[in-house]
C-alpha cells in the first residue's frame, strides 16, 4: 500500500506548529483585548448556505467547493470560508434577535478546490473575526485597527500594507455595474476568456482578475468611488478619518472588489509583496445584508478572514519556540530508571518539562541526548549514585555538578528551574 495525502492538502509537522501557535496566540490575544470571543463551528454545512451567501457566480461556488451527497441523501459542503457559518450560527442560536451586538472570532480549516501553489492550498486555515450589530463607521475603523494591531503584534507590520475601499450600497453598485459592463464590452478583445464571461455575469470580478493583461486593459475603468451615494460616501470618509487620526497606515484602492457577493460599503485587504501573486494575507468588509439573507432581522455586520498559511510563511515556518526540557534524565540499571522516572514525573507535576529515553542506552549516548535536547540540567543516576542512594545534577551550561539525595535534588531542581524560567521570560 502506498497511500499519499491528497493534492493541495498538507501535513503541518511538529517543526512548523510553533509558528502556527505564534500566529494563533497573537490573534487570540489581540482580538481578545478588542472584546472578541471565540466561536467554534462545524466543518460541514448544508450546501445552500454557501451558494446563497457567497453567490452563485463566484469562483468559490462555481468551481471550488467540496460538495457531495452524504449517505442520507443530503447535499453537504465542506466550508470554503467562515463568515456564512458564523452568520448561520448567530441567527440559529438566537443572538440576532435577543443579543445582536456580538463580536466573535474563529480559527480553523477551510476547503477550496483550487490550483495548489505557494500560499494556496485546498485545505487551508483561516482566522476570522466578525462584528455584529453596529452600522456605525467607528465599528469599521475598529475592525481595521484591530487587524493592523494584530500585524504589529505578530511583528510583520513593516512588510504589509492595508488597502481599503467602499463598495457602496446595492443601488450604488448596480448603477456602477452598468457603466462598468459597457466599458468592459468595449475592451472585450483584450480580456482573458474568464473575464469575457464575467463581463456579463459578474463584471465587478473582472477588476479582481490576476492576469496582468486584464489589469492593463481595465486600468482606466470607471471608478466605483464616483458612484457612491451621499450616505455611503460619508460613511467611508469617517472610516478613513478615524484610521488617519489613529495613524493606522492605509491606502484607498478603488479597484478592490473582493471575491464574494455579500460585501457592501467598507472592504479592506492586508497585502504583502512577499508571496508572489498570493498577495492577500487578510481580507474582509461589511456585509450588512447577510443576517437578513439567512433568515434573521436586518442586523449590520462586518468582518475579515486571514490566511494562516500565508502568515506562517511570513513569520517563517521555523519561527516560534520549540521548548527544550528543563531536565534530561540519564540513568543506569533498572533501579536508576525507576528513580529517574519518578523524579521526572514529580518535576512535570511541578510544571516543568522533563524528558528521558525509555531505552537504557549507553551512558555516553544518554549524555549526548541530554546535550542535544537543550535541557538546562542533566539529572544523573549513574552506578556510583545508585550505590550511594544519590543523584547528580549537572548544569549543562556551566558544567558544574552537585550530588544530593532524591528529596534534596527535587527541591534544588525546582528552585533552579524556576530561576531559569524567570530568566527566560
Ligand atoms: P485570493 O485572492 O488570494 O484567492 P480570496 O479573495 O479568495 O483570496 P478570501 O476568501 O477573502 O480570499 O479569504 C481570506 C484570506 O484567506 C485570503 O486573503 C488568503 O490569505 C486566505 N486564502 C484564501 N484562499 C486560500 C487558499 N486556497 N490557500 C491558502 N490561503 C487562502
Ligand atoms: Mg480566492
Amino acid at each position: 500500500m502506498n497511500i499519499k495525502r491528497l493534492k493541495g492538502f498538507r501535513d503541518i509537522l511538529p517543526s512548523e506548529t510553533p509558528a502556527w501557535r505564534l500566529v494563533e496566540e497573537s490573534a487570540s490575544r489581540v482580538f481578545g483585548k478588542y472584546g472578541y470571543e471565540e466561536l467554534r463551528l462545524p466543518l460541514l454545512e448544508e450546501t445552500p448556505l454557501f451558494k446563497r451567501t457567497i453567490g452563485e457566480a463566484t469562483d468559490i461556488v462555481e468551481k471550488e467547493m467540496y460538495t457531495f451527497t452524504d449517505a442520507g441523501d443530503n447535499m453537504v459542503t465542506l466550508r470554503p470560508e467562515g463568515t456564512a457559518s458564523t452568520v448561520r450560527a448567530y441567527v440559529e442560536n438566537g443572538f440576532a434577535r435577543s443579543h445582536p451586538k456580538e463580536r466573535w472570532f474563529y480559527m480553523g480549516p477551510m476547503f477550496r478546490r483550487e490550483r495548489p501553489q505557494k500560499g494556496r492550498f485546498r485545505q487551508f486555515h483561516q482566522i476570522g473575526a466578525e462584528c455584529f450589530g453596529w452600522a456605525e463607521p467607528a465599528a469599521d475603523a475598529d475592525v481595521i485597527s484591530m487587524l493592523w494591531d494584530f500585524a504589529v503584534d505578530l511583528g510583520i507590520s513593516s512588510r504589509v500594507s492595508m488597502e481599503v475601499n467602499s463598495l457602496g450600497c446595492a443601488s450604488d453598485r448596480s448603477a456602477y455595474i452598468e457603466e462598468l459592463r459597457k466599458y468592459l464590452e468595449s475592451r472585450s478583445d483584450s480580456l482573458c476568456s474568464n473575464c469575457k464571461e464575467r463581463t456579463t455575469r459578474n463584471p465587478l470580478r473582472v477588476l479582481d482578475c490576476k492576469s496582468p493583461h486584464c489589469q492593463e486593459a481595465t486600468k482606466d475603468a470607471p471608478s466605483l468611488e464616483n458612484y457612491l451615494c451621499e450616505d455611503c460616501a460619508e460613511h467611508f470618509t469617517v472610516v478613513c478619518g478615524i484610521l488617519s487620526s489613529e495613524k493606522v497606515p492605509f491606502k484607498v484602492n478603488n479597484r478592490m472588489v473582493r471575491g464574494l457577493d455579500y460585501y457592501n460599503r467598507t472592504t479592506f485587504e492586508l497585502l504583502t509583496n512577499e508571496l508572489g501573486s498570493q498577495n492577500a494575507v487578510a481580507a474582509g468588509g461589511r456585509y450588512d445584508g447577510l443576517v437578513e439573507l439567512l433568515g434573521g432581522p436586518a442586523v449590520p455586520a462586518l468582518g475579515f478572514a486571514m490566511g494562516v498559511e500565508r502568515l506562517v510563511l511570513m513569520v517563517g515556518e521555523g519561527a516560534g519556540i520549540r521548548s527544550a526540557p528543563g531536565a534530561y534524565f540519564v540513568y543506569r540499571t533498572e533501579e536508576g530508571q525507576r528513580r529517574a522516572f519518578s523524579l521526572k514525573r514529580q518535576l512535570i507535576g511541578e510544571g516543568f518539562k522533563a524528558d528521558m529515553d525509555y531505552e537504557e542506552r549507553s551512558f555516553k549516548a544518554q549524555m549526548r541526548a541530554a546535550g542535544s535536547s537543550g535541557a538546562a540540567f542533566a539529572v544523573i543516576f549513574g552506578e556510583s549514585e545508585i550505590a550511594e542512594g544519590k543523584v547528580t545534577i549537572k548544569d549543562m551550561q556551566k558544567g558544574e555538578q552537585v550530588t544530593l539525595d532524591d528529596k534534596e535534588a527535587k527541591d534544588v531542581l525546582i528552585q533552579r528551574l524556576r530561576m531559569e524560567s524567570e530568566l527566560g521570560d
